[in-house]
Formats: structure tokens, C-alpha cells, sequence
């Protein structure tokens, strides 16, 4: 065999949600609604020309998503989901032996990327099911170069404030990248989470992190992008796969952004139903952390694998995280009420 790097032996494999043919499946966090208006149509149109390489600039979609956050365009970088720009991201700044900070448990690709990067994890405990920002601040050295801050965090659904936010960003030095990543933006309280670029996105060193994979429904398409400071985000563009952003998922991802009205309509009605979810599990004695999410996070310990069986058994799939907990993605209604059934006949 080939000499492979010692570095991959240990890692382990992201684990995707299960897909089981005819089953419900609320284990990978995906929009229920299917993809905004107007997209499948715009697929259909474009379909005939995937033939031709896509824009490698991805022009107009850069460009919409520059007025949608008021920023320059030489500001954002575009990739193939933000799990590729987060290993731009990376690529950016990291060097072997390197540390990149996060919590744990927090987004399962930060570990396999930040090691693909030759990287050094650096995994700082939560505190109850949050992140522990003054921990993380704490595990800053000279050799870290880059922070990840999920926000809300998955797989525990919480989401930290303005306050410990700023205070954080202050203790962390300006060579050091800080990435905020708000996969779950629109589904988060805008009066209690703070959007991380009106926050503090003009500083040097902060990166916001963005995806169409959740809320606006894309995630088979592939697109994710960040904001960053404009030198920042021309090195970050350097790191990207070339045309990793297809032409179908450039067009249908500035269809989508056309469609935010009714992205956010729909995120409210995850978030009406994420209230109700919640509260009925609690009602079931569950313990239940306050989620500023498309998700719920069942901290059960032991019993995550036994809770999973029983909803698979039910035929409802869920992602457990083994000796951890279950995080439960909030589904269309009759989706949750098969969840909240199951879930009143577990013998926990
Ligand atoms: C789902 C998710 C992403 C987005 O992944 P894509 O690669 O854009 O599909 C990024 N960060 C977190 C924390 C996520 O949960």
C-alpha cells in the first residue's frame, strides 16, 4: 500500500444522517419544504447547459449575496457548502502542527478538516450544552490560528449572545482567525442572537460563515460562502477547488436568495413547531436545552443508542451521537407528532 499520512489513520469518517427508503427522516438537519420556489424550475432551464464549465467567480451569485449583506463583493467567498469554505478557511491559515480552536461537541467536519488541513485540533469541553467561550479563549497560543464559534451550536441547538460574543472577540488576539458559523441564522432569535456581521464582521480578523444547505434548502446543490475582510477573503478564493460551485447550484442559489420572504416564512414555521416539539418533550420529562435551531438536542447519554433504535424501529431516523446524545432535526408537523409518539413510548 501506498504510504499514507499518518495524520488520516486516526480520523475518523463523517458520519451522514441515515436515509431509509420510505422512512422520516429528521437526522441531517435538511429544510422539510423542499427548495424555494422557482429553483426546480431554473434547474430545468439550465440543465441543458452542464456541458460548459460553470462561472468560476460565480459572478452573479457573489454579487447578490454582496447586496444582500451590504458588503463589497471582493468581501465574499464562495464555496461548495460551507463545509468547503471552512476548509478554505483553513487552508488560509493553517500550517502543520497548527492549532485550530472549537468546542466540543460542535460541527463533526471541524476535526476531519482542520486534520486534512495538518492541523491540530484543539477541542474545548462545552459548558452544560454551550460553548464555553472563556475556555476557548483561554486555549488560545501562540501556535492557534484559527477559532471556529458555531452559532447556534450543532449539535446542541444553544446559541451564545452579544455580550459574550464581544467580550471573546476582544480576548482573542487579531492574528487569529475567529469564524463565526451560522448555519442555522435564520432560525435563531434575531433579539437574543446577534448576527455576527452587523455584530462585529468589519473587524480584521472575523469571518462569518453562511450556507444555503439548511434553511433555504439547497444542501444537494452544494453552495456556501462567507463574508470576510476583503484581503482575507482574495486569499480564501485562492484555496477554493476550481469550479467546486457547479453552474446549477450558482443559478439556483441566486433564485433562492430572490425567495428570502419565503425562506423566512418557512423558518418560522420550523421554529413555531421546534417551540411545540420542545415543549411536549419537556412535558415528557426530557431534558431539553433552549434551541436556536432547526434541531433539538436530547442529551441522554447512555441511552442516545437505545433512544435512536426506537425511533428507527418507529421509522423515524434521528443522529445519535453515541454515549452524547440525539439530535432531533424539526420536520414538517406530522413528521414531529411520529417523533412525540415515539418518544412517549420509550422506556428510557
Ligand atoms: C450543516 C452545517 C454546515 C453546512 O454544511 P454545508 O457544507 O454548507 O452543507 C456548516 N456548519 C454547520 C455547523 C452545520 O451544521
Amino acid at each position: 500500500m501506498v504510504h499514507v499520512r499518518a495524520s488520516l489513520s486516526q480520523l475518523p469518517a463523517y458520519v451522514p444522517g441515515r436515509k431509509l427508503p420510505g422512512a422520516i427522516v429528521l437526522a441531517s438537519n435538511e429544510s422539510p419544504f423542499g427548495p424555494p420556489p422557482g429553483v426546480a424550475g431554473t434547474l430545468a432551464e439550465a440543465a441543458g447547459g452542464v456541458s460548459r464549465y460553470p462561472d468560476l467567480n460565480a459572478t452573479d451569485l457573489v454579487q447578490a449575496l454582496a447586496a444582500r449583506h451590504g458588503v463589497d463583493p471582493d468581501r465574499i467567498a464562495v464555496g461548495a457548502g460551507s463545509s468547503e469554505v471552512c476548509g478554505q478557511l483553513l487552508h488560509t491559515v493553517v500550517g502543520p502542527g497548527d492549532e485550530v480552536v472549537f468546542g466540543w461537541r460542535s460541527f463533526e467536519a471541524y476535526p476531519i478538516l482542520t486534520a486534512v488541513a495538518g492541523g491540530t485540533a484543539v477541542k474545548v469541553p462545552l459548558r452544560g450544552h454551550t460553548l464555553d467561550l472563556d475556555a476557548m479563549a483561554a486555549a488560545i497560543t501562540d501556535r492557534t490560528r484559527l477559532v471556529f464559534v458555531c452559532n447556534p451550536n450543532n449539535p446542541t441547538s444553544t446559541a451564545l449572545g452579544e455580550r459574550e460574543l464581544l467580550d471573546f472577540a476582544d480576548r482573542v488576539p487579531r492574528e487569529v482567525m475567529i469564524v463565526v458559523d451560522e448555519a442555522y441564522r435564520e432560525y435563531a432569535d434575531p433579539a437574543l442572537v446577534p448576527d455576527a456581521l452587523a455584530l462585529f464582521g468589519d473587524r480584521p480578523n472575523v469571518v462569518v460563515l453562511r450556507t444555503f444547505s439548511k434553511a433555504y434548502g439547497l444542501a444537494g446543490l452544494r453552495v456556501g460562502y462567507c463574508v470576510a475582510p476583503p484581503d482575507v477573503a482574495a486569499h480564501v478564493r485562492k484555496t477554493q477547488v476550481p469550479f467546486s460551485v457547479g453552474a446549477l447550484a450558482q443559478r439556483a442559489a441566486v433564485v433562492a436568495l430572490g425567495e428570502s420572504a419565503e425562506v423566512a416564512r418557512q423558518a418560522a414555521l420550523t421554529v413555531a413547531e421546534r417551540e411545540r416539539v420542545t415543549r411536549r418533550l419537556r412535558a415528557l420529562h426530557y431534558n431539553v436545552p433552549e434551541s436556536q435551531a432547526n434541531f433539538v438536542w436530547l442529551p441522554l447519554g447512555d441511552d442516545s443508542a437505545d433512544f435512536a433504535v426506537h425511533c428507527l424501529a418507529g421509522r423515524v431516523v434521528v443522529r445519535p451521537f453515541f454515549g452524547e446524545g440525539v439530535r432531533v432535526t424539526i420536520g414538517l408537523p406530522e413528521e414531529n407528532d411520529a417523533l412525540l409518539a415515539l418518544a412517549a413510548t420509550w422506556k428510557g
